[in-house]
């Protein structure tokens, strides 16, 4: 019953070897509409069906470590429903910890009364809705065919009324999902049976994909984990501790040598993101000078006083500045020059 390759099962949801995910699951669910045995009576349907089905399953579960391809089945698989996946948005404290989540899940599906097409058939033809009977209809250019009737004026196909003629029902369920610690991004939740029912049959699997949600204070780069904590510039001049706060609530205490004055980096292992490989990765910690912006007259006294201390050492002190002084205040070359041109 499983496709022989990968080529096979793309080409049995009639896609091109290189489509996207979602690409698949759009096929999947389009010719799963149209092939269904409740809804196809076309003596092939039902095989056509096992096989979309298990092109599906097959391109879906071949990046699912969560729950790796089957062996092939030495009975075809009783037939079940397609398997659904949706996304699972989660915080960033729940992806890591794990709990228990309120769920909505909304998707399109067929119109149960129309099946998908949008229309109706009734038992005898009445007056076509849209036209009134003309079979025609104002449009910008003057008259034309009446599209519902083809220009009849009576019909026994009309709008459906449940769908207004889109064919599409928008299905709407709640579910409370167990999510467990150590979600990392993409991470697959497999819960079996609880993919939305289709037709008769027992309800394929539910898989929710893991995404984190954007965090006030915790940023994904790449992989990593980062927060940034803005630290008193006096402080990473003197040096000392500083508190970082953690996910999941903690706090913990970092320590800055004296004389870093610009942002810096440094690394809190295992408390970041749930790897694949279990642990938790790193935080980075940026920490970021913050400068004074209201400073009192005994703050100004004191700094005067640092101030006249550290005159004069300037090349020690700011080697890049001195440089810059050097090549452009003092003894430029090109500096002279634009001075002496002046002169002349
Ligand atoms: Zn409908
Ligand atoms: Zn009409």
């Amino acid at each position: 019953m499983q496709p022989a390759s990968r080529a096979d099962a793309f080409a049995a949801l009639e896609l091109d070897p290189d489509a996207l995910p979602q690409e698949i699951k759009r096929a999947f669910r389009r010719l799963a509409m149209q092939w269904h045995p409740d809804r196809n009576r076309g003596e092939d349907a039902a095989e056509r069906f096992r096989q979309i089905k298990a092109a599906h399953d097959y391109l879906v579960r071949g990046d699912d470590e969560a729950d790796p391809a089957p062996a092939a089945e030495a009975e075809p698989a009783p037939a079940r429903g397609p398997d659904q996946e949706e996304t699972l948005w989660l915080e960033i404290e729940e992806a890591i910890f794990g709990g228990v989540l309120a769920l909505e899940l909304e998707r399109a599906e067929a119109c149960g009364v129309c099946g998908g097409s949008g229309r109706v058939t009734l038992a005898s033809s009445r007056m076509c809705a849209c036209c009134g009977g003309s079979g025609r209809i104002r449009a910008e250019g003057g008259l034309v065919r009446c599209d519902l009737c083809g220009g009849r004026g009576y019909s026994a196909e009309v709008a459906c009324d449940s769908c207004a003629g889109s064919g599409e029902a928008r299905a709407g369920r709640k579910l409370r999902v167990t999510v467990p610690a150590g979600m990392w991004p993409g991470r697959r939740l497999r819960l079996a049976g609880k993919a939305a029912p289709v037709g008769d049959l027992p309800p394929g699997d539910l898989l929710l994909v893991s995404q984190l949600r954007l965090h006030g204070l915790f940023a994904l780069r790449g992989d990593a984990l980062e927060v940034t904590v803005p630290v008193p510039l006096f402080d990473l001049l003197a040096g000392g501790t500083v508190s970082v706060p953690v996910p999941g609530g903690g706090v913990e205490v970092l320590s800055v040598a004296a004389g870093t004055a610009t942002e810096t980096r440094q690394v809190l292992a295992g408390h970041g993101l749930p790897l694949r490989s279990g642990g938790r990765g790193d935080l980075t910690v940026v920490l970021q000078p913050a400068l004074p912006e209201r400073l009192g007259k005994s703050d100004l006294a004191a700094l005067r006083v640092l101030q006249e201390s550290l005159a004069g050492r300037e090349a020690r002190l700011y080697p890049a500045l001195a440089d810059w002084r050097a090549r452009w205040l003092d003894s430029s070359p090109a500096r002279r020059r634009g001075k002496s041109r002046k002169k002349g």
